[in-house]
């Protein structure tokens, strides 16, 4: 049984420490103030995570639940090459839930926003009659004009994606089919994702991207958002994508919730091959014409391109 509404609003506002700078004022009235600075404009994300649908009661930890939370939000930030200034959280539990649930749900997603400078700076609590409802609200901020888009790749852009892919797939997998993933750390990668803050924040920096996205949906869906929006194509080249260690190939192409970043940039650019221990990594180049369907293809350079069906994330779809 979880607290009263009042009890759990005022420790919450107890354990989110105001961080100064971009958010005036916090939890406690009406509304959260927040202060970009000169030059900046806001970049607003929302994110919903339901029991059953973005995590199971009985396979998630309350900490990794809080943590992929706003690793979400977070992630979609860090996709616009933006810095996260605050976030809001309005959470459903049930009369079931016991507040050990919530204040270790807590304990996950304040640590993420710690780590990355953002504030809790307000957010709604209510009961839930049908399982747990997180949804999570992050503000970030960029120099105006300067987000970068998913529409904005141009032909022969090189892609690039960060770390590996198919980790987080590779250990649902597991967990749907009743094993309990070992704690290495590409398990990892499932139940504490880092979010690419600072890459994507190094990357606009130095105008170094032209079009991003996160990986949130599988490496076939995402880029293909890419192609969609930007109107042109994408060639992969199999024998570079990086895989997760434990990961099928499959995964890697499909699977979601690596919450990595995919970006594309000119040839001349300089792109490191590594930023703060995280890797990038080019897996292939952008093509003028979006061809037939998704505008993705797959290649090993021996054989002509074949496209490459968008395949995404199912969440719990397929849940046994
Ligand atoms: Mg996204």
């Amino acid at each position: 049984m979880p607290n009263s509404e009042s009890e759990m609003i005022r420790t919450i506002r107890e354990r989110a420490k105001r961080k100064r700078g971009s958010v005036a004022l916090g939890i406690g009235d009406d509304c959260a103030v927040l202060r970009p600075r000169a030059g900046e404009e806001l970049v607003v994300t929302t994110d919903l995570s339901l029991e059953g649908t973005h995590f199971l009661l009985d396979r998630h930890e309350p900490r990794s639940v809080g943590h992929r939370c706003l690793a979400r939000g977070l992630s979609d930030v860090a996709a616009m090459g933006a810095r996260p200034l605050a976030a809001f959280l309005s959470l459903a539990a049930t009369t079931e839930t016991p507040q050990r649930w919530i204040d270790e749900f807590l304990s996950g997603f304040l640590a993420l926003a710690d780590r990355y400078d953002t504030t809790l700076a307000g957010g709604d609590i209510s009961q839930s009659r049908s399982g747990i409802i997180a949804d999570v609200m992050v503000i970030g901020s960029a120099k105006r004009g300067r987000a970068i888009l998913r529409s904005t790749a141009r032909a022969n852009d090189i892609i690039y994606v960060t770390g590996t892919l198919g980790g987080s797939a590779a250990t649902l997998e597991r967990l749907l089919a009743g094993k309990e993933p070992e704690r290495r750390a590409w398990s990892q990668r499932h139940f504490y994702p880092e979010p690419r803050v600072r890459v994507g924040d190094f990357l606009a920096k130095r105008k170094l991207a032209h079009a991003m996205i996160d990986c949130s949906d599988g490496l076939s869906v995402d880029l293909a958002h890419i192609c969609e929006e930007s109107g042109v194509g994408a060639i992969v080249n199999r024998d570079l994508v990086p895989i997760a260690p434990g990961a099928p190939f499959a995964q890697a192409l499909h699977g979601g919730e690596d919450y990595e970043l995919i970006f594309t940039a000119s040839p001349k650019a300089r792109i490191p091959v590594e930023l703060e221990g995280v890797p990038i990594t080019e897996i292939g180049w952008i093509t003028r014409e979006q061809g037939r369907k998704s505008g993705v293809y797959l290649t090993d350079l021996r054989t002509p391109p074949q496209p490459l069906e968008p395949r995404g994330w199912q969440h719990f779809r397929n849940k046994p």
